[in-house]
């Protein structure tokens, strides 16, 4: 089951379960649509995995399967500023 991770690792932006925008990695290193296409070319930072689109949980699982509330960030793997 994915972690649904709550957060972009780097811009930090908020992504709940309901966000259409995740993308996430095999590992599920998680990232906005933005960072994912315009800062890592879709591939992921940490592993060099492919980045997709993370399905959507419907809103009726989430109380038996509650996503993850630990956000992980790590800017410094992103690519900008370096
Ligand atoms: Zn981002
Ligand atoms: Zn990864």
């Amino acid at each position: 089951m994915l972690a649904l991770r709550p957060n972009c690792e780097c811009c930090d932006k908020d992504l709940p379960p309901q966000a259409a925008d995740a993308m996430i990695c095999t590992f599920e290193c998680t990232f906005c649509r933005d960072c994912a296409t315009n800062k890592l070319g879709g591939r992921c930072p940490n592993c060099t995995g492919n980045l997709v689109e993370r399905p959507i949980r419907p809103a009726e699982k989430l109380a038996k399967f509650p996503p993850s509330t630990q956000r992980v960030f790590k800017p410094q793997g992103c690519g900008q500023a370096a």
